[in-house]
């Protein structure tokens, strides 16, 4: 079978732009938002860096963030892109509790695991952790969270540091992994059962 990343180890150019995703990567915030139009952080930065997509579509970021991927790829600064949204103070969640209807529709939509709570019991977001991708907000049923600005005056990487980006993206991994752990362990049962059911039937 073809190794992939032995294949990047004698390709000079895929070497390169693997480097450039990850100093990509590293410099955006980490909120997984999807704003710029990739499934996360690491998807959009690897675009950047494979196939040349604009460094001008994540509001998070702003416009310092805009000017930290231009000085990475060497392309020309450009105003953040609209249709991503637009750069503000960042915000963070709150759900309203006497609203809430415990369904833990939010708790699967929250890409760094914020919001706590059991099933049909009241749910809340960890404050400190919330990232406000505001990606919880379509996934409730009774419109109960609200998006309460959190860095009055201070947008972009004014607002969000480099310690937080980190935690956010080690949440986001550590999410990823048990979602995929979930997975494989699932699929195992379900070929246990597959198995059984066979030998009961051939029995
Ligand atoms: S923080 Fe920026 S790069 Fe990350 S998903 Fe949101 S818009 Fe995309
Ligand atoms: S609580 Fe909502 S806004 Fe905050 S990080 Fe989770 S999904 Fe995003
Ligand atoms: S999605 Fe809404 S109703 Fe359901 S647990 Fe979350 S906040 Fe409560």
């Amino acid at each position: 079978m073809t190794d992939p990343a032995a294949d990047d180890s004698t390709d000079p150019a895929a070497s390169i732009a693997a480097a450039l995703a990850g100093r990509l990567d590293a410099a955006l915030p980490q909120t997984q938002c999807t704003r710029c139009g990739y499934a996360d952080c690491r998807a959009y930065a690897q675009a950047m860096a494979d196939e040349g997509a604009a460094i001008n579509r994540c509001p998070p970021g702003g416009e310092e963030g805009v000017q930290r991927l231009a000085a990475l790829t060497g392309r020309s600064p450009l105003p953040l892109d609209p249709a991503c949204g637009s750069e503000g103070p960042r915000r963070r969640a709150v759900i309203d509790e006497a609203g809430c209807i415990g369904c833990a529709l939010c708790i699967k939509a929250c890409p760094v695991d914020c919001i706590v709570g059991a099933p049909q019991r009241m749910h809340t977001v960890v404050e400190a952790l919330c990232t406000g991708c505001e990606l919880c907000l379509p996934a409730c049923p009774v419109d109960c969270i609200e998006m309460l600005v959190a860095t009055p005056g201070r947008s972009g990487w004014q607002a969000w540091s480099a310690a937080q980006a980190e935690a956010a993206r080690e949440r986001y991994q550590q999410r990823r992994a048990r979602s995929a752990r979930e997975q494989a362990e699932q699929a195992a049962r379900l070929a246990a059962q597959a198995r059984a059911r066979a030998a009961r039937h051939d029995a």
